[in-house]
């Protein structure tokens, strides 16, 4: 008779025999049940190969359960659900981008729950245009002829490249220090070619003159493109011809020019900060571009969208694009935007009521300050750990203002008994997990990018972390 032990295929415990005993223990996180079968049997099909290949021995049964359990632990976890943003980085990607104010998901909710006359003309009773009313809105507050909205901001660059650079003039002219990537490894060249635009690069990564451009226009050229450089910065022995400039030689050779600005400020972002001044759609378009396109959930604030503006006669041939139909948004980032936009709208020269504006100009002695001497206050019980107050730099993000620098204020966590990467770990497993950054040895938790509402949640984690360690 063979000892089971030895047999280390009979130590892979069958999938039922594994969900029979989660189900008795009760403490799985709450996964539809289908999922945890799903990865149960996964992972039993795992053992089974590791075992089959001889690099795994497999331990005794609990330590198999305990295995699998983090696993659904693990993809519990791994659910878009809400996050404390403590890294000080307002638009942060991984994280989001831009929160939404609490009116926006007020408008998102109650268009979603109901039916909406997003396609229905209420004069007519008839068949109504989609967005028309936000598109007004977004032609107003950009000061644009024309305004419409797309999928995200790559969308729109797709868009306008499909509608002005197609066919026998499917050259667009732009230069080499503007193929940026714009974050999650896609590059402006790559997106720009998907469209089925050629690419004529010009002029040297630090410099490019008027002259390159016009040297680069031929019969095949369809337009003129700018990109935005909203996520790094050149400087030292750098020059580049004015956008007033090549708007000047696009009209000589009747090319449209074009400009994708991507952070897309709304506001005057001095006035927000000590941070530099990051150009708006309106001002673009002032200097003679005949379209432009920015990001809706970068600086502007809004969900995720691409904000396309200026020439009617353009605007209109981008909405006849068999493309538009494929990249458009649905009724709720529609209605989201829309909100956003009215916001912007009934501000006037007020400051709009947007968190990421609010949380832009929120003033390090006044706001952040006392926030942070209460958590800290509260977290003086915690024997296993050191907390300070620290000054430290927060940052727009998102590919936006690399050079802007907020004074922004930190918690530094010192933990005594365990180290500050099983902290980090610890602080992301909770319900709301918790993300700051590791500086200068110490755990900070930035407090400009938390919501002030979310200070106790902060707190209350680490106050259970500490309980358990
Ligand atoms: C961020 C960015 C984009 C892409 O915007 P999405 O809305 O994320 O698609 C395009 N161009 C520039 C210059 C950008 O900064």
């Amino acid at each position: 008779m063979s000892e089971p032990t030895s047999n280390p295929f009979a130590r892979i415990p069958a999938v039922d025999k594994v969900l029979v005993a989660f189900e008795k223990a009760g403490d799985l996180p709450p996964l539809p049940q289908p999922l945890v079968t799903r990865l149960v049997r996964e992972a039993v099909d795992e053992m089974r190969e590791g075992v089959k290949e001889g690099n795994l021995d497999v331990g005794e049964f609990e330590e198999t359960l305990a295995a699998i359990r983090a696993k659904i632990e693990s993809l519990h976890r791994s659910r878009i659900h809400p996050v404390i943003n403590a890294t000080g980085v307002c638009i942060h990607t991984n994280l989001g981008r831009s929160p939404l104010s609490p009116d926006v998901v007020k408008a998102i909710g109650g268009v979603g729950q109901y039916y909406n006359n997003i396609e229905l003309n209420l004069d007519s009773g008839e068949r109504g245009k989609r967005g028309g009313y936000l598109e007004t809105c977004l032609a107003t507050l950009i000061g644009s002829e024309a305004a419409t909205v797309t999928n995200n901001c790559a969308a729109a660059l797709i868009l306008m490249l499909k509608h002005l650079a197609n066919g026998e003039r499917n050259e667009v002219v732009i230069s080499r220090g503007e193929l940026v990537e714009i974050g999650g490894g896609f590059r402006v060249p790559e997106i720009m070619e998907a469209s089925g635009a050629k690419l004529v690069e010009v002029g040297a990564t630090n410099k490019t003159s008027l002259a390159d451009y016009e040297n680069a226009i031929g019969p095949k050229t369809g337009m003129l493109l700018k990109v935005h450089r909203s996520n790094f910065w050149m400087g030292g022995f750098t020059e580049e011809p004015s956008t007033e400039d090549l708007v000047a030689l696009g009209e000589e050779h009747g090319l449209p020019v074009v400009e994708d600005l991507g952070s897309g400020a709304m506001v005057r972002t001095e006035e927000l900060a000590p941070i530099p001044h990051e150009p708006s759609a309106t001002e673009v378009l002032g200097r003679g571009v005949d379209l432009v396109c920015v990001s809706g959930d970068k600086l502007f604030g809004g969900p995720q969208a691409g904000i396309i503006a200026g020439r009617a006669d353009l605007v209109a041939g981008i909405k006849k694009e068999p493309f538009f139909r494929a990249l458009r948004c649905d009724k709720m980032i529609l209605t989201g935007l829309q909100e956003t936009v009215e916001t912007y709208l009934s501000a006037g020269t007020d400051r709009p009521d947007l968190p990421l504006i609010k949380m832009l100009a929120a003033s390090v002695e006044e706001d952040l300050r006392p926030r942070a001497e209460a958590i800290r206050d509260k977290l003086t019980e915690i024997e296993a750990l050191g907390v300070t107050i620290v000054e430290t730099i927060a940052r727009c993000g998102g590919g936006t203002m690399p050079k802007a620098e907020i004074p922004s204020l930190a918690l530094d966590l010192r933990p005594k008994k365990v180290s500050v990467a099983a902290l980090s770990a610890g602080l992301r497993e909770t319900n709301v997990p918790v993300m700051g950054y590791t500086a200068e040895d110490g755990y900070r938790l930035d407090l400009r990018t938390v919501f002030p509402e979310q200070d106790s949640i902060l707190s209350d984690n680490l106050l259970d972390f500490f309980r358990k360690h």
